[in-house]
């Protein structure tokens, strides 16, 4: 099931740990990433609630598995999980 970035979405998060991958602004949610944007405004929810109080969930900062192949494809050849 696609999970979308509409703002009743977002608000219903319940994350400890949110990663964001800082090429593409996708997060990833219980292993899975997610760039499905329908709402601008729940992206900016989503920073307002979690960046923006570290206290409620920690916020970390990565790179998500395509922005990785695109921008650092020798980190994907040393972890031997290049598929293309
Ligand atoms: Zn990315």
């Amino acid at each position: 099931m696609a999970f979308k970035f509409n703002l009743e979405n977002v608000s219903k998060l319940k994350l400890d740990l949110l990663t964001l991958c800082s090429g593409c602004k996708k997060v990833e949610i219980e292993g899975q990433w997610y760039s499905e944007w329908e709402n601008p405004k729940a992206y900016d929810f989503l920073m307002d609630n979690y960046f923006h109080h570290p206290g409620k969930a920690k916020v970390t900062h990565t790179v998500c598995p395509s922005c990785l192949k695109e921008h650092y494809p020798e980190l994907m050849k040393k972890d031997k999980i290049n598929h293309s």
